[in-house]
Formats: structure tokens, sequence, C-alpha cells
């Protein structure tokens, strides 16, 4: 069983890093530029530990309650864990005990209870803010709105605990993702005029990979393409 999973596991890890080479030289990028995050929601902690085995140094979930466990079952793996889901405030002190990595601040008082929690941790968190690129932006998604992602990236600046590393954002449906990342970078180069270490840019799933390494991603998190397809909740 664990054999059979291995081999897909595998097989599937290179074939989207194959699209992620292909991606960037299409655009005369470097493939190394594009950091591959695997999104590991829904899939056990058996998983995770393939996956490490198999060259994986980043994982991404989404929900606090099923991130944590598997997290410190996946202890001693030395991955680095990246939280991407919608976070209430009152799950930002368990997020920080775990996550190197928040990319989906998306408002003030999220930036004052992580760099809290943070600081009564001991830790310092990564920080991408997420950007909400439907237009005109929905309050109720996740996501910045793009014109108050200046104010809010000084938040973070400022914050003692928590270091400012870019963007994060998921290409709305209906629309073309070419067009929304085009969006996203033109965020990002604002960002990064304030903050010149701001270079992360999270953008790309599965079926938008290509799209968004166009666009300049730096990171891409791939849930589908590497584990399979997810039952109805994830
Ligand atoms: C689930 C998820 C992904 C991965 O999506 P796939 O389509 O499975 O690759 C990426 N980003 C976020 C924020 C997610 O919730």
């Amino acid at each position: 069983m664990t054999d059979g999973r291995r081999e897909e596991l595998s097989a599937n890890l290179a074939e989207v890093r194959a699209r992620i080479a292909a991606a960037a030289k299409a655009v005369g990028r470097d493939p190394d530029e594009v950091a591959l995050v695997v999104v590991t929601k829904t899939w056990p902690a058996s998983d995770v530990e393939l996956l490490a085995g198999l060259g994986v140094t980043d994982v991404a979930e989404n929900r606090d309650q099923e991130a944590r466990p598997k997290h410190d079952a996946c202890a001693l793996l030395g991955l680095r864990w990246h939280f991407v889901g919608q976070l209430q405030r009152n799950k930002a002190r368990s997020v920080a005990a775990y996550a190197d990595v928040v990319e989906s601040v998306d408002r003030a008082e999220l930036v004052a209870a992580l760099d809290r929690a943070a600081q009564d941790r001991g830790r310092t968190l990564d920080v991408l803010l997420q950007v909400d690129l439907q237009q005109p932006p929905d309050p109720h998604r996740g996501g910045c709105a793009p014109a108050a992602l200046a104010e809010l990236g000084s938040l973070v600046a400022g914050a003692a605990a928590l270091r400012l590393r870019g963007l994060m954002a998921v290409a709305p449906l209906g629309e073309d993702p070419a067009a929304a990342f085009a969006r996203l970078a033109d965020a990002a180069a604002s960002l990064r005029a304030d903050h010149p270490d701001a270079t992360v840019l999270s953008a790309g799933m599965s079926h938008d990979l290509e799209q968004a390494v166009e666009a300049g991603a730096t990171h891409v998190r791939i849930g589908t393409a590497v584990l399979g397809g997810r039952a109805a909740l994830g």
C-alpha cells in the first residue's frame, strides 16, 4: 500500500516539476526560481512523510484543526509549514505555534493577533498578504482588496515578530487566470517598491500553475496534481 502510494506520489511530483520547468523556460525564467509547496489538506500524515522522503520541503494546510495534529505527527521531518486558509483571529495563537509561513493575512486584527502570539512563543513568522483578485473585491471570500495592501503591508513590516515576505492569491473563478495574475504582479511590484524584501509571489494551483509562473510566481501551491482528487470537503 505505502509502496504503491510512494510510486504514485513520485510520478505525480515528477510531472508537476516538469510542468513548472516547462512554464518557466517558456518565459525565460530559471525553473529554480519557482518553489513547489505541496498542499496536503485532507491527506494523512503518512503522505506528508512520503513527500518529505521524495524531496518535498514545503507543505501547506488550510484548516488549523487539521494542520496542527498533522504538523505534530511530522515535526521531525524538517519541513516548512505554510498556512493558506482563512484564519480566524482566535486561531492565530494555535497557528503561530507550528506555521513557518502564514500566507493568508488579510486584515489588521490578524496582524496584531499573530504578532502577539509569535512573540509569546519566541518565534518569527514569515507573512504573505493574501490579495483578493475578484473585481469588485468580495469581503466574504478572504483576501485584502488591492487598494488596501500598502497599509496592511506597513503594519506587518512594523510588527516585531512578523516578516513581510510578499503576496499570495487564488485566481477567481470565471476569469482567465492570466488576467487575474497580471493584476497580482502589478500589486507585487507596488509592494516591493515600499518593501524590497517582499519578493515572494505565491500563486498557481494544479490547474493554473503555468499562468502563475508566467506572471512571476515564486511559489506554486499544488494539491490535486500531486496527491489526487480530494473528497468534497477539500
Ligand atoms: C487547496 C488549495 C490549493 C491547492 O489546490 P489544488 O487545485 O488542489 O492544487 C492552493 N491554494 C489554496 C489556498 C488552497 O486552499
